[in-house]
Order: structure tokens, then C-alpha cells, then sequence
């Protein structure tokens, strides 16, 4: 049997909480990620702990996971425990817990990180079975929320056939450098990013043939002059074709994440899209719902779409969820008006609800992207020479 969620959660309800309940029916285990043997988990403590309950409830919940894993017989290599506070916060970590800060190194440039962009650590694309689910929303605001967590992030507009970063992001009055014969990103909300939308004229249709869409998408990132990066986000085009194609031949990617709204016949593009990153050999970090739910100014919330249709069907497809996105008018206010810093304010993202849901996306796809990484860093082949 391989290590699940489920088997985590059904073995930490024998741990209990000094403060009354066992650490599952409590509410205090908010987060789990399982992926072979590996696992990660984040708990919440009410009030304020010390430093020496936190050390013992993560050595507790290490011994019970282990000696139940192993009379399982489930393997389980490496296991991270971080508590966090009620904004979500990590405020401590043991075991093999996910870090984020990284130091660059000497000379960002040359070093290669095995992503196929020399300086850059990590690739992830954002895709959805089809346009309009909010997948450009989603990659915007997961890159600016990635670089306001420490992270240094790159935004990479993959859709060719329809840029929107160039009004998702504010960029219609800045003009696009080439230095050296590199494209210098836009260094913009906590980003740089790159967009074939400032290099073409934005009324007229993009219409490429497959070894075109092939050889812009390629131009894009491999002449652009990205530096050091932990993470490149790539905003792909909707549905499968040459531009994800494209992009799993000549990178390596940690993963991808799928945009999907709740409704059934988005699940089903969903899926499709599921199909496509499984079929190109990419790992996938997980899915998120889009225009999950809707708070009213009566403060109450409403389903409109049916809330948790694209959480079952991660379920379904055993993909981890990473979070759900609210329908919210002013995401879709400073969005059109290139703003996204704005969706992280409640002051002008209509209260906490968008702001902590933005944050919550990216903490859970940053956990999926330790985890992904460590994977195929273990899966990856070595050469011993004797
Ligand atoms: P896609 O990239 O899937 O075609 P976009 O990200 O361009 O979709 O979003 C389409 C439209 O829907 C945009 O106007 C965007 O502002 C709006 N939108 C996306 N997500 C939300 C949301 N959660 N709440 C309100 N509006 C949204």
C-alpha cells in the first residue's frame, strides 16, 4: 500500500492535543500532503504555543506516523511537521519540512538548475482545459503572491495566441527592452515578466502555424534575460497543442497546476488537460477551483457554481487541491485595471476572503513543488563511475 492523506489522517486521530481532542477531530491538522514516501503536514495550535509543545507534538505525531507506517507496511522516507499561526503563517518546522528562503549563488547566470533556463529553479505552467476559467488570473496572482512570500518569481506568457499579461499586469504604457540581444522582463508587482503581447501589435490576431506557435513560445524564454529565479510561472494557452507540446520536449518542468471552475462541464475540460500533462511526462501539483463561491456584502456566502465540484474531482483523479479562489468583482476590477498588488489588501480586494485565499494558493503550491522537487531529484538517473 503506498502512504495517502487518508491513512495520515486516520493514524493522527490517535494523537491527542494537550488542550483537549485528538489532533484530527480537533481541527488542528490543516494540512496534508502525501506524494510516494514523502509527506508534509501543518498544524495549528490555538493561542499562543511554546517552542517546546510544538517540539513534542512533531516528535509525537513523527513516532506515531512511523510506527504505523511501518507495521503497514507503507513506506515513509521523509516526513516535514510546520505550525502554523492563524493567518497560515509558518512559525516552525521539524523534520523535513519545506524552506523557502533560498541565497543566490555567486554567479546567478551559470548556474543551471537542470529546468532547461540557466539561473532558473523551477518551472511551472498553469493550464486549463479551456479559456475563460481564470487561468491567466490565477497565474498572475499566484506568481506576485510566490514573490511576496520571499519567493523570486518570473511570469511567462505563454498563451501566443492571446497574450493578457500586458493588461493583467499594467504594462500599455512601459516599452520592451532588448539589452545584449536579450529581452529584458518587466519588472512589475514583485515579478519579471515577458509577454509576446508588448512585441506585436494588440489588435491583431495571432494566428501561428505548429512549428511558428513552436519556434515564438521557444524565442520567448530562451532570449529573455531572466537572471536568478526560484520559480518561472508559464501562463499556458487554454486547451492542448503545440505551446505545451513545445514546452515538455525542451524543459523540465516540476509540475503543472490546473484552473478549473466547479461546474461539471469544466470538470470534464479539466480533466482533458489532466490527460495532456500526464501524457507529456509533466508531474502535476495539483488543481484549483476558480470562482469557487461568492461573499456577498451581506457577508453571507453563496454557491453559485457549486462549490467543491473541481475539489472532488482532484479527488477523483487523486491530484492534491490546492485551494479555492472566490468570485470576486474586485479581482476581476484590478485585473482589468492591471493591478494584482491590489488583490492582496483587503482595503481593495473586497476584505480578507481574496487576499487569504491568494496567499493560501501559493503556500500549498509551494509545498507541492518541494515535494515534486525532492521526487524527481530521488527519481532522477546518476552515474556512478568506479
Ligand atoms: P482565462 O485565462 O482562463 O481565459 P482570465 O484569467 O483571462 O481567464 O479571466 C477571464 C475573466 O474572468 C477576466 O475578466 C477575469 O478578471 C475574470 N475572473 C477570473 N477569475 C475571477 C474570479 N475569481 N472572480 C471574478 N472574476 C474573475
Amino acid at each position: 500500500m503506498a502512504l495517502s492523506k487518508q491513512f495520515i489522517r486516520d493514524t493522527l486521530k490517535q494523537v491527542d492535543l494537550p488542550s483537549g481532542g485528538d489532533l484530527v477531530s480537533s481541527g488542528a491538522l490543516t494540512w496534508v500532503a502525501a506524494c510516494d514516501a514523502i509527506a508534509n503536514l501543518r498544524v495549528h495550535l490555538p493561542g499562543s504555543p511554546d517552542a517546546r509543545a510544538m517540539k513534542n507534538l512533531a516528535a509525537l505525531i513523527d513516532t506515531t506516523l512511523r510506527a504505523e507506517a511501518a507495521s503497514a507496511n507503507i513506506p515513509l522516507d521523509r516526513l516535514g511537521v510546520q505550525f502554523v499561526n492563524h493567518a497560515g503563517d509558518v512559525i516552525a518546522s521539524f523534520g523535513d519540512a519545506p524552506t523557502q528562503a533560498t541565497t543566490p549563488p555567486a554567479d546567478p547566470r551559470s548556474e543551471d538548475h537542470g529546468s532547461g533556463i540557466p539561473g532558473v529553479k523551477h518551472i511551472i505552467a498553469v493550464g486549463a482545459g479551456k479559456g475563460g476559467v481564470g487561468k491567466s488570473t490565477v497565474a498572475v496572482n499566484l506568481a506576485v503572491a510566490l514573490a511576496r512570500q520571499g519567493q523570486s518569481v518570473g511570469l511567462l506568457d505563454g498563451d501566443i495566441y492571446g497574450p493578457s499579461l500586458p493588461t493583467l499586469l499594467g504594462l500599455d504604457a512601459l516599452e520592451q527592452t532588448v539589452l545584449d540581444g536579450q529581452l529584458q522582463p518587466f519588472l512589475v508587482h514583485g515579478v519579471k515578466a515577458v509577454t509576446l503581447g508588448k512585441m506585436v501589435d494588440p489588435d491583431k490576431p495571432l494566428i501561428w502555424r505548429g512549428p511558428m506557435a513552436h519556434g515564438a513560445f521557444k524565442q520567448l524564454y530562451e532570449r529573455t534575460d531572466w537572471g536568478e529565479l526560484d520559480t518561472l510561472v508559464i501562463d499556458l494557452p487554454p486547451g492542448t497543442g503545440d505551446v505545451p507540446l513545445t514546452m515538455a520536449q525542451s524543459l523540465r518542468l516540476t509540475g503543472a497546476v490546473v484552473v478549473c471552475t466547479p461546474q461539471r462541464v469544466a470538470q470534464d475540460d479539466a480533466v482533458r488537460a489532466v490527460g495532456m500533462f500526464r501524457q507529456l511526462g509533466v508531474e502535476i501539483l495539483g488543481v484549483v477551483e476558480n470562482m469557487s463561491y461568492f461573499v456577498g456584502d451581506d457577508g453571507k456566502t453563496y454557491d453559485i457554481f457549486g462549490r467543491g465540484g473541481a475539489e472532488q474531482m482532484a479527488q477523483r483523479l487523486g491530484l492534491p487541491f490546492l485551494g479555492a479562489i472566490p468570485i470576486n468583482t474586485a479581482l476581476r476590477a484590478n485585473g482589468d485595471a492591471g493591478d494584482p498588488t491590489r488583490n492582496f489588501v483587503p482595503a481593495t480586494a473586497g476584505g480578507d476572503a481574496l487576499p487569504g485565499a491568494l496567499e493560501g494558493l501559493a503556500r500549498n503550491t509551494q509545498s507541492q513543488i518541494t515535494l515534486a522537487s525532492i521526487q524527481q531529484a530521488r527519481s532522477a538517473p546518476t552515474l556512478s563511475i568506479s
